[in-house]
Formats: C-alpha cells, structure tokens, sequence
C-alpha cells in the first residue's frame, strides 16, 4: 500500500480483490509460497511517454501517454486505451489489473493490459484526433504487436480513433497484422464488437436472474451513461423486453417514463456527437437533468454503465430503499466498496464488472482470432459465441461462490475464478 499510495483507485481494485481471494489463498499455500499475490499486484511493465501535438490553430499541446502491461501469464497483454482528462498512472493501473482477472474469466488466451492519455477528446476537430493519435502511436508502436500486446478501445476511444491509431502503426511498422481490436469492418474488424460489452452485459444478467428465479422481461431498468456500453447494454435489453427509463452524460442525465428512444440516443451521440440536452427535442414528454441522478429514479435492475466510482453507499441505499433487485456493472468498478456492500447485505443480486463487462474484451479475443485465420465470421456465429461465453462465465462465477462458502456472492466467485488460472499458469512458469 505505502508504494501506491498516490494511487487511489490502485489500491481500492486490489483491496477488493485481495480480500475476497482469503479463502482459496488458504486452501493453497503454493501460492504464497510462490509470491503469487505480490507479484500479480506489480505490473510487469510500465511505460510512460511524452505524447506532442499541434491543434488546428498551430498551438503546441503535451499529453502524457501511457501502457502498463501488468500480467501476460496467460497470453499476450489485453486491454483498452482510455483519452479522458483525469486518466492518471492510477486509473490505468487499476484498469489493467482488474483486466488480468476479466480476461482470464473469458477462457480465453489473453493477458491483462491498460492504458491511455489525459488528452480529452470533447470540443476537438476530426483533424486534431487524427494528429493526436499518430503522435500516441509514434511512441507506442514499440511496445505492441499481435503476439505481444493488442490494445482495444475504452472511453474516449471508439471506432475513429482506433482507425487512426492503426493506419499509423501499419505506416511506421510496414505491416498489417491484428495489432488493435476494435477496427472497422473494412479492415480487420469483427462484427458484434461494437455490441459486445453492451449486449454481453445482458447475457450475463439475463443468465444471473434466470438462475435465481427472475426474468428481465417487463422489469424497468436504469442505466447511466451514453456512450458504447450504455448504447448496446440499453439495445439488449429492450430486445429483451425490459424498459430501460434513463440514460447519462458527464453534464446530465434523462428520465423517459416511456422508455428511452435508443434511435434519437444514437443519432445525438454516435453521429452529431453531442450532448444528452438535445434529447427532449426529440422526446417531448421527457425530462432533462443537469448533474448526477440517474440513481433516485426506482427500478429493478440498475446497470452502472458510465465511469469508475459513479455509484456511492448512498446512491446504493438509495436504490435499495427503491426496491432494486439487480445490480449488474456495465462500466469497471463503477460501485464503491461501501455501495457494493450495501446491495449485497440487502440481497440484491450484485454482478462485478470483471464478469458482467467481459463480453467486450471477449469479443476483441474473437477479433484476434479472426485475424490470424486471416477470415471472418458472421454476425450470428460471433454473437452465439458471445452469449455462450457470457453464459459461462456467470455458471463459473456462480460456482466458484458456492465451492468457496459464499453462495450468490459473485464479487467473490469472479476474484476466485478468475484468478485461479492466472495463478496456476504463474506457478507453472516459475519465478518471473
Ligand atoms: P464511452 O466514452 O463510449 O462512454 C462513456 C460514457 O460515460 C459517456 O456517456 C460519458 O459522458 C460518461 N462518462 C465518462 N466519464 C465520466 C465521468 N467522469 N463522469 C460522468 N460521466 C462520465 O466509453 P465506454 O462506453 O466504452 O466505457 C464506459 C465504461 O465501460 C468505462 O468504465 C469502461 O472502462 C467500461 N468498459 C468498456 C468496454 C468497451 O468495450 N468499450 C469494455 C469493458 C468495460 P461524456 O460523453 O459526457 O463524457
């Protein structure tokens, strides 16, 4: 802890984790023997760099680019590039190792990963996106490749900049391999990608309450954020037959009583790329919010689907109070500590977002797949194959909670299941 001190959301990823591995660390003493939690919380590698580019108005701007490759015991490291001003070393190292775990959930061949830049993409040209993305590739070409690192998109990285940033890595590399996922259909990318955190949030939730009894269909959902897992989660569920009555942006939030019109979300926010204010131009009878407050409004099934820390003890008490069944984490560990026990001591159905948002990263290993065979798949094959992992992460979460004592408590199962494997393939390669 006294190392990570300045690393705030560091230390409160790996205190969640660590505590809930109590019991499997006991029932294994190979693994302290080995060291094997110390060396998981240090990350292999840590690269930190100057990223310098010019705006349209021939300004000179520095950014600070980053890649923490933390874990690559079961693969090659994986992970999302995240551009938003408050991305610091923390916020980066927290994300990679909660990925360590997410990507081993999977079952598939793939490492934990991170990173990204303090550039904030809001308010800037096409042409200063482009600029900046070559300049963050220039440097971190070095570090990446196909079998090496593949990075994939996060907040402030969509299917835009991911095209910049590979068009400049198969500039300077001369070559064309599956280095980044998240890529356009034209060159390399997989269908359902796009869908996959959003639509794997549904699977996952859907399967969870089916096990205890429940059905989404008819249920009223609440979800914050607009962006690409909100998007998708919102589009899932409504085919599920939930209605999903709100959704948010850094500024504000909406409440539509008929539920949201996800073509008018999509149009102001994937096409004009703008801000959730214009939403009642299309949806008279709804309301528009400034600030935060997508939590005071009652439902069912609640999926955080914005930004880390967007959920407190009190908004959870809140939801509780509200009668809220189901809490399923769109976004990485959107709950805090203290709301994740709130839910869970009121036996609220809790899924942690390494499991419940692992059908993005999934998808992206499909993507790797795809590209090695140099083929691609169809919408439906890549979709089936998404629910099928979902359906089997949850049935291995939900398992790993049982054998360990803690039946329902999935924070657990998913720190235990994911971990074991990573912790195997690490005892097994010896001490690196
Ligand atoms: P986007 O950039 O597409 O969307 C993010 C959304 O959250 C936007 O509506 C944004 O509002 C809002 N938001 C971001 N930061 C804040 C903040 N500090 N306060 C309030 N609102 C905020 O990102 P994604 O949808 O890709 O990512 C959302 C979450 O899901 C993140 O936690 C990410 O790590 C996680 N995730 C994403 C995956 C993916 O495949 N994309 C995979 C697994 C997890 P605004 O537009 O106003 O900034």
């Amino acid at each position: 802890k006294k190392l990570n001190s300045n690393e705030p959301e560091f230390i409160q990823a790996a205190t969640e984790v660590l505590t809930t591995l109590e019991p499997v660390i006991e029932a294994n003493p190979q693994y302290e023997a080995a060291g094997i939690l110390e060396r998981l919380t240090e990350p292999e590698r840590q690269i930190m760099f100057r990223v310098p580019w010019v705006d349209d108005n021939g300004k000179v701007h520095v950014n600070r680019g980053y890649r923490v490759q933390f874990n690559s015991a079961i693969g090659p490291y994986k992970g999302g590039l995240r551009l938003h001003p408050s991305v610091n070393l923390g916020i980066i190292k927290f994300l990679g190792f909660e990925q360590i775990l997410k990507n081993s959930l999977t079952g598939l061949p793939i490492g934990g990963g991170k990173g990204g830049s303090d550039f904030d993409p809001k308010g800037k040209s096409d042409h200063e996106i482009m600029v900046f993305c070559q300049s963050f590739m220039t440097e971190l070409y070095r570090h990446i490749g196909a079998d090496t690192d593949v990075p994939a998109g996060d907040i402030g990285v969509g299917g835009r900049e991911i095209g910049y940033l590979y068009g400049q890595y198969k500039r300077i590399r001369n070559c064309y391999e599956g280095v980044l996922t998240g890529k356009g259909l034209t060159y390399g990318g997989s269908l359902v990608r796009t869908e996959a955190t959003g639509y794997g949030l549904l699977y996952f939730t859907d399967a969870m309450m089916k096990k205890n009894g429940m059905d989404i269909k008819g249920k009223t959902v609440v979800i914050s954020g607009a962006g690409n897992v909100a998007i998708y989660a919102t589009e899932k569920a409504q085919q599920l037959g939930a209605k999903v009555v709100t959704m948010s942006d850094s500024t504000g939030w909406i409440y539509d009583a008929e539920g949201i019109d996800l073509a008018a979300v999509k149009e102001i926010k994937e096409v004009k790329r703008a801000r959730l204010t214009e939403y009642k131009k299309y949806r008279p009878n709804s309301e528009y919010h400034e600030g935060k407050g997508v939590w005071t409004v009652p439902c069912d099934v609640a999926l955080p689907c914005a930004t880390q820390n967007e959920l407190n003890e009190e908004d959870a008490k809140t939801l509780v109070k509200n009668g809220v069944q189901v809490v399923a984490e769109g976004a990485n560990m959107p709950s805090t500590i203290e709301a994740t026990n709130v839910f869970q001591q009121a036996g609220v159905l809790f899924a942690p977002g390494k499991a419940a948002n692992a059908g993005g990263v999934a998808t992206s290993a499909l993507e790797m797949s795809q590209n090695s065979e140099r083929l691609s798949w169809s919408f439906e094959e890549v979709d089936a194959k998404l629910k099928g992992i979902m359906e089997n992460i949850f049935a291995n979460v939900d398992a790993a909670a049982e054998k360990y004592g803690h039946p329902k408590n999935y924070v657990m199962g998913a720190n235990i299941a994911g971990f074991v494997k990573v912790a195997d393939a690490m005892l097994a390669q010896g001490i690196v």
